[in-house]
């Protein structure tokens, strides 16, 4: 573990390699688990707000779901979420022609109709960041769904940290990322046993 300010970073993340391959995965992991997407009381208010830049790209199904759920639930393990449907798929999703499972909120923010790309849990996804009191636990949350992911960050070569680089500054900031690429770069022995 290293610990870069209040974030206690698994090894995992610095040593894992990752990069995602959503033409492999289809987009799985917006439609895994039993629980929808996490989101702070920000997002959750900002994905209401920007609804209306894009509803358009959701089902009937979708729409109909977000006025029974609401814009965001609690989930059972009492952390506020985006509501599923159907397949326990995030309401916010839309299948493209090729089948793949994407994100609404992020493909207006693609067609630069928002400036919110989506929820930061999504963003750092399969980097999950759980967090405590006294800490934040970041760790890499290595899945089935995601084998394309470990298969395509091993081709490159390609560290998760890396590969995430945009969200975790999202997260912490562009000096606590450097302190970590730091850090990563000059492991001592004591911290890989
Ligand atoms: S996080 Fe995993 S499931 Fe999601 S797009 Fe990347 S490889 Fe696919």
């Amino acid at each position: 573990m290293l610990q870069i300010g209040k974030a206690v970073v698994s090894l995992d993340v610095i040593q894992k390699e990752f990069c995602c391959d959503i033409v492999k995965c289809k987009g799985a992991c917006c439609v895994a688990g039993d629980s929808g997407a996490p989101v702070t009381t920000e997002e959750a208010q900002l994905i209401e707000l920007l609804y209306p830049q894009f509803e358009g790209y959701l089902s009937d199904e979708n729409k109909e779901e977000i006025v029974r759920q609401g814009f965001s639930v609690i989930d059972s393990d009492g952390d506020l979420v985006t509501p599923i449907v159907g397949n326990n798929e995030c309401v916010y999703t839309f299948v493209d022609e090729r089948g793949i499972t994407k994100c609404a909120i992020e493909r207006a923010y693609l067609e630069k109709k928002t400036t919110f790309r989506k929820p930061v849990s999504c963003h750092l996804f399969p980097i999950r960041i759980t967090s405590y009191k006294r800490f934040d636990a970041v760790n890499y949350q290595q899945l089935d769904i995601c084998q394309p992911g470990r298969i395509c960050g091993k081709s490159q070569a390609l560290p998760l940290y890396k590969y995430l680089q945009e969200p975790l500054i999202r997260a912490y900031g562009p000096e606590w990322y450097d302190e970590l690429t730091y850090a990563a770069e000059n492991l001592t022995e004591d911290q890989l046993r």
